[in-house]
Parts: structure tokens; sequence; C-alpha cells
């Protein structure tokens, strides 16, 4: 039965699209990119579990750079760093992909890529005004995988 389940969700990666399966970027922890790592910013990236967190500028659909949680293994709380210090010394590639990529095809991205999250992206070309590019979430690799075998995965 489980074999079966697995054998299906493979299946429908190749119908299925990431915007099905991403997570909404009002349900993102994010950080600004002009935060700074005092003791109460770092405590909070540590208590919201997440490994790897989109930076905005300004504006929350505006993600430039992604904070990975093993950035911080040397900064000191005390030294109230500002963000841009630690995202411009790693400088993390932040990819995108578009609401209509497949997930077989961005299950290859992620496999081949050095990221495992992307930030999703579309056209919105409702409204009067020139088509945008909108961004709509993100998705991981775990967001895939949970589709395979069609059931959550608790984290660690
Ligand atoms: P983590 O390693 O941080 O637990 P995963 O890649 O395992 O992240 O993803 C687990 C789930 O959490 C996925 O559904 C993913 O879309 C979501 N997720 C990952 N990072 C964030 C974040 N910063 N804010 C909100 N959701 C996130």
């Amino acid at each position: 039965k489980e074999e079966l389940n697995i054998i299906q969700g493979a299946l429908e990666l190749r119908s299925k699209t990431v915007e099905d399966v991403c997570t909404a970027l009002t349900a993102c922890y994010m950080l600004s990119s002009d935060a700074t790592l005092d003791f109460c910013t770092m405590s909070d990236v540590m208590q919201s579990g997440f490994t790897r967190i989109p930076v905005y500028e300004n504006e929350r659909s505006n993600i430039v750079d992604i904070l990975f949680v093993k950035d911080l293994a040397f900064v000191d709380p005390d030294d109230c760093t500002p963000l841009k210090t630690i995202t411009q010394f790693y400088r993390h590639p932040v990819h995108s992909v578009f609401n209509d990529t497949k997930l077989d095809v961005m299950l290859e991205e992620f496999r081949r890529g050095k990221s495992h999250l992307a930030v999703v992206q579309r056209v919105n070309s409702e409204g009067e005004g020139d088509p945008f590019y909108q961004v709509m979430g993100i998705v991981t690799l775990e967001d895939i995988i949970e589709e395979i075998i069609k059931s959550e995965m608790v984290d660690e």
C-alpha cells in the first residue's frame, strides 16, 4: 500500500508544479536586511527552527539574500553585528523559479544545485499596468519529498 502511494507520488511529479507545494510568502519566516544580530534576533532565529532564512529589503516580496543558521556560528550576540555584514560575507545565491515549474524539473535542479531552497515567482498580468514578477513563496527539497511520500515529514 505504502509503495503504491510512493509510486503514485513519483508519477505525479510530472504534473504537479512548485506552486502546488510551496510555502506562501505570508507564512515564511524572514528577516529584514537592516536587522541587527543582537541577542533578541538571534534567539528568535533559533526558535524559528528553520535552517535557511530569506532576507528581504524594504518589503517581504523583495528577497535579496538567504541567511543560513550555520552562518551564525561565529557571531557573538553581544557584538550586535548588522545582518548585512554576514550576508555580504557568505553571499549565498538566491535561486528563483517560476510557479509553473514541474516538480520533476525542480527535483533535478535541487539535485544538481548547491541550494535546496528556491524562491517561487509568477508573472502577474492582472490589472491595468505592465506585467510584473511577483514572489509567491518558497519551495524546498523537503516539499517535494513530502509530495512523493505523501505525508508530512516530522522535523528533527
Ligand atoms: P528546515 O531545514 O528549515 O526545516 P526544510 O527545507 O526541511 O526546512 O523545509 C521544511 C518545510 O518548511 C517546507 O515546507 C519549507 O517550505 C518550509 N520552510 C523552509 N524554510 C522556511 C522559512 N524560513 N519560513 C517558513 N517556512 C520555511
